[in-house]
């Protein structure tokens, strides 16, 4: 049974994200994420959960991410955001890995996969970010979702609505990777 480490972005008082069509993102990602976490958990996988601000490197004063979910065992690590444009027509679901070809392409994949299949998202596919410090400074497998685009309407109204489907394919998508392994 894998152990799961959920990572919504982003902070309540020192970064709210992207905020666009009256959402904030950190708001909307750790709702996904505790329900990611209320489900893994209620079908017996263990789960921890911290919200962070650390794209660029740990922020002092909170508890450093990736040095927890290092030391914590867990088996995969999932961080949640909503993406956001100038360009308020740009939409979708994308997945961010460190690099191409090891397990985090693989569970990258089967999230990417079912988000897209089950929200109808546009699939903008798996992409390398090799910059972003919770992808490059964790041991295990690593994954950023960009659900969704909040600055998009179409996007910004699933993002409300619709988080608790989001979480499921998050979920799924955890355990799609399992069966592969
Ligand atoms: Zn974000």
């Amino acid at each position: 049974m894998l152990k799961i480490f959920i990572n919504p972005g982003h902070d309540m008082d020192l970064d709210p994200g992207a905020c666009a069509n009256d959402l904030r993102e950190v708001d909307i990602v750790l709702a996904i994420g505790q329900e990611v976490k209320n489900i893994m958990e209620g079908i017996g996988y263990p789960c921890q959960l911290i919200q962070s601000d650390n794209l660029n490197g740990e922020t002092a004063g909170k508890p450093n991410v990736c040095g927890t979910a290092n030391a914590s065992g867990a088996d995969v690590f999932v961080s949640i955001h909503c993406n956001s444009a100038a360009n308020t027509s740009a939409k979708g679901t994308e997945t961010l890995i460190y690099n191409i070809g090891g397990k985090a392409e693989l569970l990258a994949k089967c999230i990417q996969a079912q988000i897209v299949n089950s929200l109808g998202t546009v699939d903008r596919g798996v992409k390398t970010r090799p910059d972003l410090c919770v992808l490059r400074e964790t041991i295990m497998p690593a994954v950023l979702v960009e659900t969704a685009f909040i600055s998009c309407e179409e996007d910004a109204y699933k993002l409300q609505l619709r988080q608790r489907a989001f979480a499921t394919a998050i979920a799924r998508g955890i355990t799609d990777y399992e069966k592969l392994l």
